[in-house]
């Protein structure tokens, strides 16, 4: 199967007592390329432990993780071709805007000139078009996130993987970035697994929503069919 396909995986943690307990319980997804699901499920349902499963951050105890019908075991972080982007942007607060989204661009050693227009093309993609000299530190919270969003599509990851990205925002914010997400990714062709505990978010981002509960997937459906669901 073409895309990322999580099979039968068990995700294992030590609770407070030293047992040990499944943060995710025997959980199979596929997702296409091009495709972006929603993980969507109330805090401590095992959303983040599936998506660290997922980038090679936690391991698996049972099952696989394929992409490609490659299995990853034993494939570290940085080879998996995977972006993370998580809930606080973690910038390089010394470097400007450009130059944090041309990062991965210069670890791939993209020669000057195609970095230069590709940081363009995507600072102007997230809405943030001129700000390529700002300091970072004089960015609000929003557009952090755009730069954030920016940097890790820059090197064209085959899964971008994206953590509660939106949570600390507050609502309104939230509602125009989720949107603003969602066309990010659809002009850029971006796969991606998206992380969110807020119902409004999965319907804005996703082409499916995988609703999660302890460990489990209780439905994997379009929005629009999850919406006609009492
Ligand atoms: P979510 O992302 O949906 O909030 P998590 O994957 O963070 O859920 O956590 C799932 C469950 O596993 C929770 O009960 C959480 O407390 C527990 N858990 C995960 N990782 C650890 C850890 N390293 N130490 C203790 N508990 C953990
Ligand atoms: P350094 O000077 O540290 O070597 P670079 O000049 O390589 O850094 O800059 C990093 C990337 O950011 C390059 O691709 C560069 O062209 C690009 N860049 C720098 N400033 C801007 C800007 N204002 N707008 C768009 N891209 C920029």
């Amino acid at each position: 199967g073409a895309g990322l396909r999580v099979e039968d995986v068990v995700v294992l943690y030590r609770d407070d007592d030293g047992t040990t307990k499944a943060a995710v319980d025997g959980l199979t997804l596929a997702v296409a390329p091009g495709e972006v699901v929603a993980l969507l499920g109330p805090s401590g349902s095992g959303k983040s432990s599936l998506l660290r499963a997922v980038a090679g951050l936690e391991p698996v105890a049972r099952g696989r993780v394929t992409w490609d019908g490659t299995d990853l075991a034993g494939v570290p972080v940085h080879r998996r071709g995977m972006g993370l982007m998580f809930q606080d942007g973690q910038l390089f607060p010394h470097r400007d805007v450009a130059r944090n989204v041309a990062f991965g661009l210069q670890m791939q050693r993209v020669p000057r000139a195609e970095r230069a227009r590709r940081v363009a093309e995507l600072l102007d993609l997230v809405g943030l078009a001129g700000f390529g000299d700002r300091d970072v530190a004089s960015l609000s919270g929003g557009e952090r996130q755009r730069v954030a969003l920016a940097r890790s599509l820059a090197p064209r990851p085959r899964l971008l993987l994206l953590d509660e990205p939106l949570s600390a925002l507050d609502r309104a914010l939230r509602e125009r970035l989720a949107d603003d997400v969602r066309a990010a990714l659809t002009a850029t062709g971006t796969t991606a697994l998206f992380v969110t505990h807020d119902h409004d978010e999965a319907f804005a981002v996703a082409d499916r929503i995988a609703v999660m509960d302890a460990g489990h997937l209780l439905q994997v459906d379009p929005p629009a069919v999850l919406w006609h669901r009492p």
